[in-house]
């Protein structure tokens, strides 16, 4: 079928809407149409070629009513209402253990651009291939083919546009918190970048009793709003020994530390704000030079911790988090601003500069 979606082409500035034709789901997939899809950095490092073949359909917080379904899929019909999270195997040991994330597979089926059997389920009219599949769904189009692991079943009463971001950013930085670095009641956090993953994390260190949630950006509107939403501390990154202080907030250093930036500085202040047996999580690669500085873990039996996707088994995280946010306690809807989808240049403009926190398009 005819569909519209916004292909990232090599040496363009950002994608651009195109008619293209969508295949037909195979037996273990769904065809949904996309209602809304949240925008997240990781499309623009994609955008640049950078982590997956091009020509692509990119979006990997999609949001949308299954339309069709093939043979072998069981557990979804036609009229679900479903937000799409990433694509994985389901049977190998991180799959099997509930953190899909660390699949086997991850890298193929998430960034691969493909099927794992090399098709691609897009192609222009005039039938030259485009790659699809991104996050197991490449969800900036009207339409998207999707494995059905992919989706997770939502109460059709609720807003899909609104959820959409729940699929990437938000569950990585609650996850971060409630999965991979397990904070809990007591214990201190310093959250560097309170972008929409900082946030989410501030959010979830609240929801976890959390005595101090300290957060670190150099935008004080962001802040502001980390502040509203839990943390009990902001301190802006370029006012003095970072450092220093922090570790004044707690008197020894802080339990956790969870780093949403690449800046190599920022790595090593992450790591020497630890209280001792302190964990560093993170979740992008520092972007140029650093090491670990292996005294300091060594001497405190600190730990740095990688951390993808929030650790989050979707199925039992979504759900979980959408119940907070129905009683207030999770309001990760403050960080949504919506572009129609035809303004999505602007949308990608917007995160490329800061502009906006978590961006969703209204696709259809
Ligand atoms: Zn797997
Ligand atoms: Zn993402």
């Amino acid at each position: 079928m005819k569909i519209r979606a916004a292909v990232s082409r090599a040496q363009t500035p950002v994608p651009a809407l195109e008619t293209l034709e969508l295949q037909a789901p195979r037996p273990d997939e769904l065809r949904v149409r996309i209602v809304a899809a949240g925008i997240c950095h990781t499309d623009l490092h994609a955008h640049a070629g950078r982590l997956s073949p091009l020509p692509i359909v990119l979006g990997h917080e999609g949001a949308g009513i299954v339309e069709a379904v093939g043979d072998r899929v069981r557990d979804l019909a036609p009229g679900d209402h479903v937000l799409l999270s990433g694509s994985s195997c389901g049977v190998c040991p991180d799959c099997t253990q509930g953190t899909p994330s660390y699949c086997d597979e991850a890298m193929p089926r998430n960034f691969g651009g493909k099927r794992l059997d090399g098709t691609t389920a897009l192609a222009t009219e005039e039938g030259a291939p485009v790659h699809s599949h991104f996050f197991g769904q490449s969800s900036f189009a009207t339409h998207a083919i999707v494995p059905e692991r992919t989706a997770v079943k939502v109460d059709a009463s609720l807003p899909l546009e609104t959820l959409a971001p729940l699929g990437c950013g938000i569950i990585t930085g609650a996850g971060s918190v409630i999965e991979s670095l397990r904070v809990g009641a007591g214990d201190s956090i310093a959250i560097f970048g309170v972008g929409g993953v900082g946030l989410s994390a501030v959010m979830a260190a609240r929801l976890v009793g959390a005595e101090r949630i300290i957060a670190v950006d150099l935008n004080r509107d962001r802040l502001d709003l980390a502040l509203q939403l839990g943390a009990t501390d902001a301190l802006p990154a370029d006012e003095g020994d970072l450092v220093a202080r922090i570790r004044a907030v707690t008197g020894r250093g802080v339990n956790f530390s969870f780093n949403t930036t690449t800046a190599p500085a920022i790595f090593s202040a992450a790591i020497d704000c630890l209280a001792m047996r302190g964990v560093a999580g993170f979740v992008t690669a520092p972007r140029g030079e650093w090491a670990p500085p292996m005294f300091q873990l060594l001497s405190g039996g600190r730990m740095v911790r990688g951390i993808l996707g929030g650790d989050a088994a979707p199925r039992q995280l979504i759900p979980m988090l959408i119940r907070y946010w129905q009683q207030g306690r999770f309001p990760f809807d403050r960080l949504i601003r919506f572009y129609p989808f035809e303004q999505i240049a602007q949308a990608f403009a917007d995160v490329a500069a800061g502009k906006v926190i978590k961006p969703v398009l209204r696709v259809s």
